[in-house]
């Protein structure tokens, strides 16, 4: 999942950075509104996390710019306390959530993942697919509700499929979306990762949960649960 964070407190910014990073996002960052308006425009995000107050381009006017621009990436505003009217305002620019600083690194990370959740369609924080369970709260995966093995690259990639569970995902769009700009962003590597979770999640080759369509890229092809 790739976010991008628009924020001037230097501290602030390079500390929700790190707690993002650590949660296995691809962050990109910005200290004011210009640039952060740029990324948004011209990187494939997930979702934006905006401070309203910022140099040069108030958050408002980025948020209401994405929107005039058809971004439609979730975006979760940072607002100072005890202003309400910011809160309306954002909203009604076009943000999808708000947070008042200071807040618990906690409670950002759990409204992030369900501004995430929703944009795929979900409602529940366990993701089903047939007996596929992913959980996005404990980024867990079970198979047939025993724990499934699975390491932090291969959970980011299987995450992103699953939200997406019954599109096309082109190699393309995983790359950009799994790997931040200075990674290594080798497609072979795609290829091995999809290579490992099909044999985790389907060791006896009887489900065939990623499918692969020839030059378009995968589909995690186990139907939703209901719910
Ligand atoms: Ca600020």
């Amino acid at each position: 999942m790739r976010i991008l964070i628009i924020e001037d407190e230097a501290p602030l910014l390079e500390q929700v950075a790190a707690q993002l990073r650590e949660q296995g996002y691809a962050v990109d960052t910005a200290a004011d509104g210009r640039t952060g308006l740029y990324i948004g425009q011209e990187y494939p995000l997930d979702a934006a996390i905006v401070d309203l107050g910022l140099p040069d381009l108030p958050g408002m006017d980025v948020i209401r710019q994405w929107r005039a621009a058809g971004c439609k990436f979730p975006i979760l505003i940072l607002t100072a306390r005890g202003r309400w009217q910011d809160k309306v305002e954002g909203l009604e620019a076009g943000a999808d959530d708000y947070l008042v600083k200071p807040f618990h690194t906690e409670e950002l990370l759990a409204r992030l993942r369900a501004l995430i959740r929703r944009t795929g369609g979900w409602t529940h924080t366990v993701l089903q697919c047939g007996p596929v369970a992913l959980d996005i709260g404990a980024q867990q995966v079970t198979l047939d509700g025993q724990p499934v093995e699975i390491t932090a690259y291969e959970y980011k990639l299987l995450e992103y499929l699953m939200l997406h569970a019954g599109t096309v995902i082109s190699k393309t769009e995983l790359t950009e979306h799994l790997y931040q700009e200075d990674e290594d962003r080798d497609s072979n590597v795609l290829e091995v990762l999809v290579g490992r979770l099909r044999r985790k999640l389907d060791p006896d080759r009887a489900l065939n949960p990623i499918e692969t369509l020839r030059g378009r890229g995968y589909r995690f092809r186990l139907e939703r649960a209901a719910g």
